[in-house]
C-alpha cells in the first residue's frame, strides 16, 4: 500500500486535478533573505546553511534555463510532461513587485509549467505580493504560497533566531487565505527545546487559523550553521529516526484529510549533513512513516479532534 493511500499527498492531489503527474522543478532565482541582511535580523536562522548564501544573481542561469535543465534531468528518470516551478531558495518574495512578477511570469511562460510554488517567510508577504500572486492565479495558473513557520512557539522561534513570531504568520496566512490563495505551511519537528507535545501544539495552532497544505521536516544539523556549533558543544540533541517517525505519524493522524501534505520528511545531502545521519535517507523515513501508520491501523485524519494529553 503506497503512502498516498494513507496520506493526502500533494503529488496525488496534483495528479487528480491535472490528469497527469506534475513534477516539481526547484528554482534558485537569486533572492537573499531579510533575516541576514539586517532588514529583519542578522545571522539568519540557526539551522540555515549559509555557504551558498549571498548568491550572485548574475551568475545564476535565468529561470527559463533552470527549468530547461531541470526538465532534462527529470525526463531522464520519468515520463514527465508537466511541471510546477518551485521558487525554493531563500526568501522568494524579497524583492520589488516588478522583479517578482517578471520571475514568476518567466516560469509560467513555459508551456509545460502549470503553476508555481513560492517559498517565503511570513513577515515578507506584503499586500502587493499577495495581489500579484492572486493575479497569476486568476489567469488560470496553479499558485501556492509556502510559508515557513517552523514552530508556533515564539520562544522557540527566538531561540533559532528566526526573526519573526507567530503573529507574523497569523497575519500572513489570514491575508493570503482571505484572498483565496492556497497556503502551504512548513513545520520543523525536533527544534531545540521542543518535543512531540510542542509539535502537536504547533499543528493545532496552524489548523485553527486554517491552511491548505503542510510540509514537515526533521531538524537536521548542517555545516556552517549556528546550530552546528550548538550541536558540537553538546547543546542540541537531534531526534532519532524512530522519534521523528512517531511524531510525524501523530501529526498526520491529527490533520484533517482534506489538507494536502506536500512533504512528510526532508533530507540534506551528505556533503553538508552533520547529524542525524538518517536525514540523508529519505526513503527509509518515508517507508518508516507508512509502516508506522499501518501498524497503528491509522491514516491522515483518523485522530482529528483529539486533545493534546495534559
Ligand atoms: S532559513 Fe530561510 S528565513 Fe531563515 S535565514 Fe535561511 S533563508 Fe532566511
Amino acid at each position: 500500500m503506497p503512502l498516498s493511500d494513507l496520506v493526502n499527498t500533494f503529488g496525488q492531489d496534483l495528479l487528480r486535478r491535472h490528469g497527469r503527474r506534475v513534477h516539481k522543478l526547484a528554482i534558485h532565482a537569486g533572492f537573499s533573505c531579510p533575516n541576514r541582511d539586517g532588514s529583519k535580523g542578522r545571522g539568519g536562522c540557526s539551522f540555515c546553511n549559509n555557504v551558498s548564501f549571498s548568491p550572485n544573481a548574475k551568475a545564476l542561469p535565468d529561470v527559463a534555463e533552470q527549468i530547461a535543465a531541470g526538465r532534462r534531468v527529470v525526463r531522464r528518470r520519468t515520463r514527465a510532461e508537466i511541471y510546477m516551478a518551485y521558487f525554493q531558495a531563500y526568501t522568494n518574495t524579497y524583492g520589488d513587485v516588478a522583479r517578482l512578477g517578471a520571475l514568476y511570469r518567466a516560469a509560467l511562460a513555459e508551456p509545460d509549467v502549470v503553476g508555481i510554488s513560492v517559498g517565503t517567510r511570513p513577515d515578507c508577504v506584503p499586500d502587493a505580493v499577495l495581489d500579484l500572486l492572486c493575479e497569476l492565479r486568476d489567469a488560470g495558473h496553479e499558485v501556492w504560497l509556502e510559508l515557513g513557520l517552523q514552530s508556533a512557539f515564539d520562544a522557540t522561534l527566538a531561540r533559532v533566531n528566526r526573526g519573526h513570531g507567530f503573529e507574523a504568520y497569523r497575519r500572513a496566512v489570514l491575508a493570503a487565505r482571505g484572498r483565496g490563495l492556497a497556503v502551504c505551511t512548513h513545520l520543523i519537528v525536533g527544534l531545540p527545546g521542543e518535543g512531540q507535545r510542542e509539535a502537536r501544539a504547533s499543528l493545532e495552532r496552524v489548523l485553527a487559523l486554517g491552511t491548505d497544505g503542510l510540509k514537515l521536516h526533521p531538524l537536521h544539523v548542517v555545516r556552517h550553521t549556528l546550530l552546528a556549533k550548538e550541536w558540537r558543544a553538546g547543546g542540541y540533541q537531534p531526534l532519532t529516526m524512530e522519534q521523528y517517525i512517531a511524531t510525524a505519524c501523530d501529526l498526520i493522524e491529527h490533520t484533517p484529510a482534506d489538507i494536502t501534505y506536500h512533504r512528510v520528511t526532508g533530507t540534506a545531502t551528505r556533503d553538508i549533513l552533520l547529524a542525524p545521519d538518517w536525514c540523508a535517507k529519505k526513503w527509509a523515513v518515508l517507508n518508516g512513516i507508512e509502516a508506522e501508520l499501518r501498524r497503528r491501523g491509522s491514516a491522515q485524519g483518523m485522530r482529528v479532534g483529539e486533545r493534546i494529553a495534559a
